[in-house]
C-alpha cells in the first residue's frame, strides 16, 4: 500500500467543516492533508449555464444522493427521512440554500429548560468570537438589530440582500400577525467581496451558485486554504482510521480512485469532519479487535440521537405578483415560536425560514409542498396566477435527540467502492409530533395574513402515516458531552476514547437548535482548529482527552 509522507493533521472530508478546519490549521502552520471522497464541482458544471437547469435539479443536481446516484455518493438506505447532501470538495455547501442565523444562548440549554435533552457543555459566549471570525472570513449580509437571535459585538460584515416585493409583502403578512420577523441572515454577498461578485438576484441557489456569491467552500474558503498550504486530495474515499495498541488513532486508509489504489495517510491527528451520516460511518466501518462496536464506541453512542429538524412547510400564493423567481432563496426568519412555551403542548420551538420560490419549474412541480400545476388544459390559466406569486414557508423545529433515531450500516447496500453505505432511521418523538400540528395551524394563519389566493401545507406524511421528510441538517451522531458515559467527543471534539481523534462537524451537536445549523458548524470547527493547533505538541503523544 502507498504511504505518503506522514501530516501533522490528517482532516477527512473537505466541506463546511473541513475548509474551515483546514484553513485554521494551515494558517498556523501545521502540515494538513485533507481528503475528499469527491472531486471539484466547478462553476461550469451547475446547470446554470443550460437550458434544461431545471431538470437537472431533479436528477445529477439532485440534493438527495439516492435520486442522484453519483460515483462520489454513497446510498443512505432506510424509508424514513431522505438525507440530502453533496459529496465533492466544499462538500453540500455547493448546493446548500445559505440561511446564516445564529444558535441562540437557550439553544445550548435545554437541560436546565425542561430535561428532556441534555445540555450542551458549551455555551453561547464560548462560540460567539467564532461566530465572528467565520462571518468575516464567508461573508454574510444581514441587518444588525434582530432581537430574537443573540446581539452582536460586531456587525455584519455586507449589509442585508435586497428584500424586494416578495420580503416586503412576507414581513407585512408576519406584522398583520404581530409575530416577529426579520430579514434573513445569508452567507451570500450583497457586495464584492474577498474577490467574489455580489449575488446577481438570479433566483437559482437551488442548484448552488456557480458564481461563488453564496459561500460555496470550493470557491470561498478552498482557495485559501491551498493557499495556507493544505495538501487537498480529492476522489481520496476513506475507507477506515487506524489505530496502534494504545489506542490511538495512527492514520486513514483511503481509496484513490483516480488512481484504483489503496493508500495509507499517517497523521499525529485526525479530524472526522464527513457530516452527521458520513462521520459516524466512517467511525462504524473503522471497527477492530479492540474497538469491536466501531471507533470511539464503546459506550454505543456513535450513530445514535440523529436530529435533522422537523420539517413542516407552506407554500402561499397572493394576487398580485412579487418575483418571488428571483433573488436569494431566504427572504425573511421569523423567531416568534422559538421559545419553549409549555401552554402550547410542547417543548422546544420551531423558526420559520421563509423563502422566495425560484424559477418556473421549481413552481410547476410545487417542489415547496410537492403538489405540482396541474397538467392539461387548467395548466397556463393556473400558471399564470401563480408564478412569481408565491413563497415557501417552513416550520423548522428543534427536535428531541433520541436514541433510537440513528445511522447504522446498511447490511446489503455498498457505495461504488464496495465499502458498506449508511443506513437512516428516525422517528419524530411525540413531542416533535405535537409541535408540528401546532406549526400547521400558523401556517394557516401565515397564509389568511398574506391574503393568499391558495396555499397548500405539507406535513411530509404518507398516507400510512410515515414522515418522510428532506433531511439537510444532519446533527447529533456524535455528541459531545461532559460524561464519557454518554458522548462521543468531549467539549474540544475529541474523542474520550481516542485523544487524537477528532470530530468536527454536526455530528457533534447536542441538541438541534431552533435555526439553521451551519453557522454554527463552521464557528465550532474554528473553535476546534484552535485548540488542536494550541495543544498541538501535546496532543501528538497524549493518551487522554486534553480538557482545558
Ligand atoms: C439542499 C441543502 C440545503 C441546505 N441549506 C442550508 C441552509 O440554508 N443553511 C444552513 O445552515 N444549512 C443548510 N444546509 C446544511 C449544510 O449544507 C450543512 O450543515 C453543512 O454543509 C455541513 O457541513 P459538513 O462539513 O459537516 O458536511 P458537508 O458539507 O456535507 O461535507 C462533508 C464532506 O465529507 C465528505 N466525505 C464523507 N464521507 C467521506 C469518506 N468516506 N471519505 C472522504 N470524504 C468523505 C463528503 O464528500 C463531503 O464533501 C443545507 C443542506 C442541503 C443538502
Amino acid at each position: 500500500m502507498r504511504k505518503p509522507d506522514r501530516a501533522d493533521v490528517l482532516v477527512i472530508g473537505a466541506g463546511a467543516s473541513g475548509a474551515l478546519v483546514s484553513l485554521a490549521l494551515a494558517g498556523r502552520g501545521l502540515k494538513v492533508v485533507c481528503l475528499d471522497q469527491g472531486g471539484w464541482t466547478l462553476p461550469a458544471n451547475h446547470p446554470h449555464f443550460s437550458r434544461d437547469f431545471q431538470w437537472q435539479r431533479q436528477n445529477r443536481w439532485n440534493p438527495e444522493p439516492e435520486r442522484r446516484r453519483g460515483e462520489s455518493d454513497y446510498p443512505v438506505e432506510g424509508n424514513q427521512s431522505h438525507a440530502l447532501m453533496w459529496n465533492a470538495i466544499g462538500g453540500s455547501t455547493n448546493i446548500f440554500g445559505a440561511l446564516w442565523p445564529r444558535y441562540r444562548p437557550s439553544d445550548f440549554r435545554k437541560g436546565v429548560e425542561h430535561g428532556l435533552a441534555p445540555d450542551w457543555p458549551l455555551g453561547y459566549a464560548d462560540i460567539e468570537p467564532f461566530y465572528d471570525e467565520s462571518d468575516r472570513l464567508i461573508g454574510v449580509s444581514g441587518l444588525t438589530g434582530d432581537r430574537a437571535l443573540p446581539p452582536r459585538r460586531s456587525p455584519y460584515p455586507l449589509r442585508p440582500l435586497p428584500m424586494g416585493p416578495c420580503g416586503r409583502t412576507i414581513g407585512a403578512a408576519f406584522e398583520r400577525l404581530g409575530w416577529h420577523w426579520w430579514p434573513m441572515p445569508a452567507a451570500v454577498i450583497s457586495e464584492p467581496y474577498d474577490g467574489r461578485p455580489a449575488c446577481n438576484a438570479c433566483g437559482n441557489c437551488g442548484s448552488g451558485c456557480p458564481r461563488g456569491s453564496m459561500a460555496k467552500m470550493s470557491l470561498t474558503i478552498w482557495p485559501r486554504a491551498v493557499a495556507a498550504g493544505t495538501d487537498l486530495r480529492p476522489f481520496a474515499r476513506v475507507e477506515r482510521i487506524e489505530t496502534d495498541p494504545q489506542g490511538r488513532a495512527t492514520g486513514a486508509v483511503y481509496i484513490d480512485r483516480a488512481r484504483g489504489e489503496r493508500v495509507f495517510q499517517g497523521a499525529d491527528i485526525v479530524v472526522l469532519s464527513a457530516n452527521g451520516v458520513g462521520s459516524p460511518r466512517i467511525l462504524l466501518l473503522s471497527k477492530s479487535a479492540r474497538f469491536p462496536h466501531g471507533l470511539a464506541n464503546s459506550n454505543d453512542v456513535v450513530g445514535r440521537y440523529l436530529q435533522h429538524h422537523t420539517l413542516v412547510a407552506a407554500e402561499i400564493w397572493t394576487g398580485e405578483p412579487i418575483h418571488s423567481h428571483i433573488g436569494n432563496a431566504g427572504a425573511v426568519i421569523s423567531c416568534e415560536f422559538a421559545e419553549t412555551d409549555v401552554n402550547r403542548g410542547f417543548v422546544n420551538g420551531f423558526n420559520f425560514n421563509v423563502a422566495r420560490i425560484g424559477p418556473a419549474g421549481t413552481e410547476a412541480i410545487g417542489s415547496f409542498t410537492n403538489r405540482p400545476a396541474p397538467w392539461g388544459s387548467g395548466h397556463h390559466a393556473w400558471f399564470r396566477r401563480h408564478f412569481a406569486h408565491g413563497f415557501g414557508a417552513f416550520a423548522i423545529g428543534d427536535d428531541l435527540p433520541r436514541p433510537t433515531s440513528r445511522i447504522t450500516l446498511s447490511e446489503t447496500e455498498r457505495d461504488s467502492d464496495g465499502l458498506p453505505a449508511a443506513r437512516l432511521n428516525y422517528e419524530p418523538h411525540e413531542n416533535d409530533w405535537r409541535m408540528m400540528r401546532f406549526a400547521i395551524e400558523r401556517l394557516k394563519d401565515l397564509a389568511q395574513a398574506a391574503n393568499a389566493i391558495d396555499y397548500t401545507i405539507n406535513d411530509y406524511c404518507d398516507q400510512d402515516g410515515t414522515y418522510r421528510t428532506p433531511a439537510w441538517h444532519l446533527l447529533g451522531t456524535c455528541r459531545m458531552g461532559d460524561d464519557p458515559e454518554t458522548s462521543v467527543t468531549n467539549r474540544w471534539h475529541q474523542c474520550w476514547e481516542v485523544p487524537n481523534l477528532y470530530v468536527v462537524d454536526a455530528s457533534s451537536f447536542v441538541t438541534a437548535g431552533v435555526v439553521n445549523p451551519t453557522s454554527t458548524v463552521t464557528a465550532l470547527a474554528l473553535r476546534a482548529a484552535r485548540h488542536i493547533a494550541d495543544g498541538f505538541t501535546e496532543l501528538r503523544t497524549a493518551t487522554k482527552p486534553i480538557m482545558d
